[in-house]
């Protein structure tokens, strides 16, 4: 049985045990229903988060303080998970890479109301299956009738339903101000994905979305009014890594425009797939370790606070990133000469590949105390020795294969 057959018998079989008097809870689930358009989400990221959000009243149901994505963990190291479904697969528009494509032709179209979809989040919920939702959808035929119904159904959970679980929610491109000024109120984090890296890459997998339009205009809408209203876990978005023929550094820089100008929480890679009956069937499959290296480039932006430049350095002339971590091929480009961990600054040291955040803080306050004399003593500090070794001197010795790094 896969784990969306498990969660539809689950949800199936905790009915009668949970669900509020209320609800209908003789009406049977559709197992293919929470089935398919679970399936249907599989290429969706959604973020690890643990923002509280503020209890009002205290007929209220549930975990207050949960949040988190789909069995992935939070930044406090816990695990949780969030029931990840589409509310509808049939769409109007036409990405080359996606199975609910108009250009697919002729799907089965299976939809949830709001209230099946508040009925099955809610028994896995007050079962301790899932500790909230994240909820995407296909644009239907009318995508403001598609937008009414996902508000509806988080509203349902939210208000009819006091539920005070985690809820991620996608925004559907062109939605207008006010829908989304009503998302704000109801959820925890929204996310609208901008899918490609620019306007040129989306007409080469869309010719029915206008990434000015329905994606950036709609981001900007997100940006400031959750700047004026409480938005918990902030809004993010997510790229298909590969699937328009873009290089690495194109969706980098992308990044940096959604995290300096739309104020994005986090940006999510998806590599791209080739599904059987799309447009791009054919295509090539993406690699996960290159959404894995596009991850690193985020990474050492927003924690490690590297300049633009200093990762730039990391691409090649075709503007892919090295297939090895480009902490090293960075390293090799600012560090001029080996880091001695006595006298560099924070900031310098974290340059040095296996020497993170956390060892560089360690580093600056042990010696403080005193002198480090061994290498072993900075191993005690967390850094990865057989990493940094090349680019780090201590105390008269230094690695005698330093130069071929810097060249
Ligand atoms: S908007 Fe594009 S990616 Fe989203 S469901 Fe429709 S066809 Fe698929």
């Amino acid at each position: 049985m896969t784990n969306l057959e498990k969660i539809a018998r689950l949800a199936e079989e905790s009915k009668y045990d949970v669900v509020r008097p209320e609800m209908d809870s003789e009406e049977e689930f559709d197992l293919q229903k929470v089935s398919i358009l679970g399936e249907g989400t599989k290429h969706d990221v959604c973020a690890s988060t643990a923002t509280p959000r503020i209890v009002k009243g205290i007929d209220r149901i549930g975990s207050v303080s949960s949040a988190g994505i789909c069995h992935s963990f939070t930044p406090d190291g816990r695990c949780v998970s969030l029931f990840k479904t589409l509310y509808t697969n049939k769409c109007s528009q036409d990405c080359g890479y996606c199975p609910n494509s108009s250009s697919c032709g002729e799907n089965k179209t299976i939809s949830y109301t709001p209230e099946e979809l508040a009925k099955v989040t809610l028994s896995l919920y007050q079962s301790n299956y899932v500790e909230g939702l994240f909820l995407s959808s296909g644009m239907g035929k009318d995508e403001d009738l598609i937008m009414e119904s996902l508000i509806e159904s988080v509203r349902l959970l939210r208000e009819d339903h006091k539920f005070q679980g985690y809820i991620h929610l996608k925004v559907l491109p062109g939605t207008s101000k006010d829908y989304i000024k009503r998302c704000i109120e109801l959820v925890d984090r929204l996310s609208l994905n901008i899918e490609t890296c620019s306007e040129s890459r989306m007409q080469e997998v869309t010719s029915t979305k206008d990434y000015r339009y329905d994606i950036l205009r709609r981001q900007r809408y997100i940006r400031d009014l959750s700047e004026k209203m409480d938005l918990p876990a902030g809004h993010t978005t997510q790229t298909i890594v590969g699937a328009s023929g873009e290089n690495d550094r194109e969706i980098f820089e992308s990044m940096l425009r959604e995290y300096r100008r739309m104020k994005i929480k986090r940006m999510y890679f998806s590599s791209f797939t080739p599904v059987e009956r799309t447009e791009f069937e054919d295509k090539e499959n993406v690699s996960t370790g290159r959404e894995h290296r596009l991850y690193q480039t985020d990474w050492l932006f927003r924690v490690y606070g590297f300049e633009p430049r200093e990762i730039i350095a990391a691409f090649d002339e075709h503007g892919f990133l090295p297939k090895k971590d480009p902490k090293i091929e960075i390293a090799r480009h600012v560090l001029d000469e080996a880091v001695d961990p006595n006298e560099a600054s924070k900031e310098r040291l974290l340059r040095v590949p296996g020497i993170g955040p956390k060892s560089a803080s360690r580093i600056v306050r042990a010696r403080k105390e005193k002198e480090i004399i061994k290498r072993r003593e900075l191993a005690k500090f967390g850094v990865v020795l057989k990493r940094a070794r090349p680019f780090l001197k201590l105390n008269g010795w230094k690695d005698t294969t330093l130069d071929r790094w810097m060249t």
